[in-house]
C-alpha cells in the first residue's frame, strides 16, 4: 500500500455509499474506493429489478422527489416531472390540485411517520428547504421502473472497485482506530491513513456497532399491472389519495402503484387490502372492473427510521463515527432531515467534507 494515496473503505452501496465515492472522487481523483456491498446488486433500498411473477421491470419501491431535493433534481429531466399533482379526496370524490390543503398528507409520505409525531425540527428544515414554494421547487417525479439505470448507476464510474457479496461482519480496532474489516471470507487491513466509512441502514449500523436500533416505520407498495395503458381523470399520474385506503397513486402506462406510508396494524390482510384498493381505484376511473387485475404486494417493514421528536433527537449530528478513522454516511445520520434519497446524499456530501477536513490526503 503506498502511503501517498490512502484507501478508503466504503462500506454499503446504497444511493449514500455509492456517492461517497462520487464526492471522494471529486475532492481528490488518486484516493482508491472500495466499496463493500452486502448484497448482489446496488443501489440499497432504491433499486430496479425483472420481476418474475409481474414479468416486468419493477422498482422495489415507487420512489418521489420533489424538486426542492436539489441534489437529487439534477437527475430528472426536464420533461420528467409532473406539474401537476391531484389531489382525490374518495368520500367527497373530488379532485383538487390545491396542495396547500393537504400539507399533513404530504408531509406524512416524505417522513413515513403520522403527521402529529414528526419532529418540530424536521418539519421546519422542509419548510426551510422548500420555501418559497415556487413552481420549480413543488414539481415532482416519480421513478418509473428506472431507479437503478436513473440513479445508483450513475456513479459506478467513480468506484475503484465495488465487492458485491461482501458483508461486513465485524469491525476490529486497535488504539481507537479501526484496524481491519472482517468480512468472513476475507479480511481486509486498513492502513494507517485509510479512512473506514460506514454508509449502511441504520439497523445494520447498530448490528455492527453495536450500538442502539431507532424504532422504524414501515411502507407498503402495491404494483397492479393490466393489459392495457391506464387512464385516470385529467390524464393525472401521480394522485394524493384522501380519506382512502392508499395515500398515493403513480401511474406509468400499464403499471399503477399505489403507496402506503407508516402503516401501524401489522395485522392486515395485505392481499384482501390490495382487492379493496383497486375498487376504489375504480372509483377514481369510473369504471366497474369485473376481477381485479395482477398485482404484486411489497411490504418494506423497515423502510425508514421513524421520525418523531425522540428518535430525531437519537441520531448523529456528525459524520464523525465511534472510531478516530471510522465516518458515517446514511439517510439516518442526517438529524433533523427527512430520511429519503435526498438525505442520503447529503450524508454523503457532509461525511467526504468532514474526512478532508481532518486529513491532508
Ligand atoms: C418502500 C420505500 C419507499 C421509499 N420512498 C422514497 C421516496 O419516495 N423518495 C425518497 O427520496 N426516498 C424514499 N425512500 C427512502 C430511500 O430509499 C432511502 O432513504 C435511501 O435509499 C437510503 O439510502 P442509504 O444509502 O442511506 O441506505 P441503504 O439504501 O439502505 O443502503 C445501505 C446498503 O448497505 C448494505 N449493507 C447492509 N449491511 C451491510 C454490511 N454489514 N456490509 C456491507 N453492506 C451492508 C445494504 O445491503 C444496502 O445496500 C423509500 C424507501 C423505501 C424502503
Amino acid at each position: 500500500m503506498n502511503a501517498a494515496t490512502p484507501t478508503y473503505h466504503i462500506i454499503g452501496a446504497g444511493i449514500a455509499g455509492l456517492a461517497c465515492s462520487y464526492f471522494i472522487k471529486q475532492k481528490n481523483k488518486n484516493i482508491r474506493t472500495v466499496v463493500y456491498e452486502a448484497s448482489d446488486r446496488i443501489g440499497g433500498r432504491a433499486y430496479s429489478y425483472e420481476d418474475k411473477d409481474l414479468n416486468t421491470r419493477l422498482d422495489n419501491a415507487t420512489h418521489a422527489i420533489i424538486g426542492a431535493n436539489k441534489n437529487m433534481a439534477k437527475f430528472v429531466h426536464e420533461k420528467e416531472w409532473e406539474n401537476y399533482v391531484y389531489f382525490w379526496d374518495v368520500e367527497e370524490d373530488k379532485l383538487s390540485d390545491q396542495h396547500q390543503r393537504f400539507l399533513a398528507h404530504i408531509f406524512k409520505s416524505i417522513c413515513n411517520t403520522q403527521p402529529s409525531l414528526i419532529a418540530q425540527n424536521i418539519l421546519r428544515k422542509i419548510l426551510f428547504l422548500t420555501f418559497p414554494w415556487t413552481r420549480k421547487k413543488r414539481r415532482l417525479y416519480f421513478s418509473k421502473q428506472d431507479l437503478s439505470q436513473k440513479f445508483s448507476n450513475f456513479f459506478l464510474g467513480s468506484i475503484d472497485e465495488l465487492l458485491l457479496n461482501h458483508k461486513l461482519l465485524k469491525i476490529d480496532t486497535q488504539f481507537g482506530k479501526v484496524a481491519q474489516l472482517n468480512f468472513g471470507k476475507k479480511v481486509v487491513e486498513i492502513g494507517p491513513d485509510d479512512v473506514v466509512i460506514v454508509a449502511l441502514d441504520n439497523r445494520n449500523y447498530a448490528k455492527l456497532l453495536n450500538e442502539q436500533e431507532l424504532p422504524h416505520n414501515p411502507i407498503i407498495n402495491i404494483f397492479y399491472q393490466t393489459s392495457q395503458k391506464i387512464n385516470l381523470p385529467k390524464a393525472a399520474s401521480f394522485v394524493g389519495v384522501i380519506n382512502g385506503l392508499a395515500d398515493w397513486i403513480f401511474v406509468n402506462h400499464n403499471i399503477l402503484a399505489v403507496t402506503i406510508s407508516a402503516i401501524n396494524d401489522n395485522k392486515t390482510d395485505l392481499q384482501e387490502l390490495a382487492r379493496r384498493i383497486w375498487k376504489e381505484i375504480d372509483k377514481l376511473r369510473g369504471v366497474n372492473s369485473a376481477f381485479v387485475p395482477a398485482f404484486k404486494v411489497c411490504c418494506h417493514k423497515h423502510a425508514t427510521i421513524a421520525q418523531d421528536e425522540t428518535t430525531n433527537n437519537l441520531r448523529p449530528t456528525s459524520a464523525q463515527g465511534k472510531y478516530q478513522n471510522l465516518f458515517i454516511a446514511g439517510d439516518w445520520t442526517m438529524q433533523n432531515y427527512p430520511c429519503c434519497m435526498e438525505s442520503a446524499f447529503l450524508s454523503a456530501k457532509r461525511a467526504i467534507k468532514e474526512i478532508f477536513k481532518q486529513n491532508k490526503h
